[in-house]
């Protein structure tokens, strides 16, 4: 089943449909738009270099599931959180930032 949203403008829910745009500087900024108003609101943007911190957290991931030692683990845990914070701080500004752009 697909997740539904309620859109914070008209208050219509619907399945959400993620779409993409690709803007300059290989900036990429992913939102929803309601099919009711059209309202559209950013979820994510990437950037080269948080795509490639993305890429970091695919690589823990992928080591985490092969770790047999305890103390290796807790290692790629940390680092996970670290990058983790480091991607969610870098694409918080710049989500309000297209949010304040998309719908004018
Ligand atoms: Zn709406």
């Amino acid at each position: 089943m697909k997740p539904f949203s309620k859109c914070e403008q008209c208050g219509d829910e619907h399945h959400i449909v993620l779409l993409e745009h690709k803007k300059e500087n290989s900036i990429v900024v992913g939102f929803i738009q309601c099919p009711s108003c059209q309202h559209k609101t950013v979820c994510s943007v990437t950037t080269p270099h948080i795509r490639s911190l993305q890429k970091r957290i695919r690589t823990i991931r992928n080591q985490y599931g092969k770790a047999k030692r305890a103390k290796k683990a807790a290692r790629l845990i940390a680092e996970y959180e670290k990058v983790n914070a480091q991607i969610k701080i870098l694409m918080h500004p710049l989500i309000d930032q297209e949010n304040n752009r998309i719908n004018q």
